[in-house]
């Protein structure tokens, strides 16, 4: 494979802070020789573990990209010990649009790991992260929220791995982020994701989801920037006390039963709150027919007791959408 297009404009190994980007060639109509800009922040300060912190996974996900802009604003090299690298927009195409995927080549970034240098430029991107960065790092944070289209109970999750002692370093950092809620993540699609490429590599990795519909809130930045600093103080990069939260909740994810998706198209009606218990065989959704009335409309019902951690956000629905997600509560996500 040949070397990543991407260049670095900042100096890895450097003490200090340093602002700059990473810069990916791109020749399109607007500029002949132009390139995509990501920006980046290192803060480093003498020997110690690195972080690697991102958030623009999908452009529209604001949680992450704005507490890291705040941090890579903030942070000083003399509070680390070790290196923090900072990476706000992972895709800026899609920041920059709002979308959760890239308008230059349609891609989705969490859908093109581990990348390949020599496809189109959400590929690229993903490639330098798999091949240069995550090598980089010990412990990897992505920081994702349910985009324009689906509203997420604020949690931290890791996954079931295989090496029970690596499962339980990416489990022990999740529950230092320090939210209500931490999840044993199923996800239905893991073959291509960043966090395949992070755990296949041997790092810690914690992936959260921090609210959605494509918005922030006072609380969901607040939640998300306390979740940061704790991190980087369980993995010893910062000094201080670990922020708990007042309550601790733990969500298994067993399998796809969790994801309840629509086989019809219409108006969504929710049944079911967000954070809210079902019963199993309770109504969650109804969709219904919006060409006409007198038709009444199709029930969704939850195959298992469970906890709501996500729904819809947008009322019109398509075939195939995520209405809702269910977690089941357990005492203890060790095993
Ligand atoms: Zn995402």
């Amino acid at each position: 494979m040949r070397e990543s297009p991407i260049s670095a404009t900042v100096d890895f190994d450097a003490d200090g802070v340093q602002h700059g980007f990473l810069k990916l060639p791109v020749s399109h109509d607007e500029s002949a020789w132009g390139a995509i800009m990501i920006p980046i922040t290192v803060i480093k300060r003498g020997d110690g573990p690195t972080a690697l912190l991102t958030g623009g996974n999908h452009g529209d996900e604001y949680e992450g990209i704005t507490a890291l802009m705040k941090l890579a604003n903030r942070l000083t090299a003399e509070e680390v010990s070790g290196r923090v690298i900072i990476v706000p927009m992972m895709n800026p195409p899609a920041a920059e649009a709002g979308r959760r995927t890239s308008p230059m080549d349609k891609g989705n970034l969490n859908r093109s790991f581990p990348g390949d240098p020599d496809g189109g430029p959400t590929h690229q991107i993903a490639d330098y992260f798999t091949r240069y960065l995550v090598p980089m790092c010990d412990v990897a944070l992505d920081l994702h929220s349910g985009g324009r289209t689906l509203d997420i109970l604020p949690f931290a999750a890791a996954h079931r791995l295989e090496d029970l002692e690596h499962e339980r370093a990416c489990m022990s950092a999740a529950l230092a982020f320090g939210v209500q809620t931490t999840i044993m993540m199923f996800e239905l699609d893991a073959a291509a994701l960043y966090d395949t490429v992070v755990e296949a590599q041997g790092k810690t990795l914690v992936t959260t989801e921090l609210g959605g519909g494509g918005t922030s809130t006072p609380a969901s930045i607040e939640l998300t920037e306390r979740g940061v600093r704790n991190f980087l103080i369980h993995t010893g990069l910062l000094d201080g006390e670990l922020t708990e939260p007042a309550h601790r909740r733990f969500v298994e994810m067993p399998d796809a039963s969790c994801y309840v998706q629509s086989e019809h198209a219409g108006l969504l009606e929710m049944t079911c709150a967000l954070g809210g218990h079902v019963r199993k065989g309770e109504v969650v959704a109804r969709i219904y027919d919006m060409t006409r009335t007198g038709v009444e409309p199709v029930d969704y019902r939850a195959e298992r007791d469970g906890i709501v951690l996500a729904r819809r956000f947008p009322a019109k629905v398509a075939m195939g959408d995520t209405l809702v997600v269910l977690g089941e509560e357990v005492a203890t996500l060790e095993r």
